[in-house]
């Protein structure tokens, strides 16, 4: 494995991307529909692969070891906080 850029599953890097975004655990189990403890498991790999102390040093590591990068048109995260965005402010 290369140390520069740890392997993480597509699940994994999910939950990093949706982290990066500022979802919470709640909102990652909504968003993938898939179990908040599997959302746990998931974040906590990609935690250890990353050596990161928490979420926010994870998605520090992200974007240092060029996991995250910028935005494209298909973000899941970015794609979140707009439907959510016309849910709270109604258009
Ligand atoms: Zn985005």
């Amino acid at each position: 494995m290369n140390p520069a850029s740890p392997e993480l599953t597509s699940r994994e890097r999910q939950v990093l991307v949706l982290t990066a975004h500022g979802l919470e655990r709640k909102e990652i189990h909504l968003a993938l529909r898939i179990a908040e403890g599997t959302v746990k498991t998931h974040s906590k790999r990609m935690r250890d692969k990353l050596n990161a102390r928490n979420s926010a040093d994870a998605v520090r590591q992200g974007y240092v070891r060029r996991i995250l990068g910028p935005c494209g048109p298909q973000c899941e995260g970015c794609r979140y906080w707009a439907t959510e965005s016309r849910r709270l402010h109604g258009t």
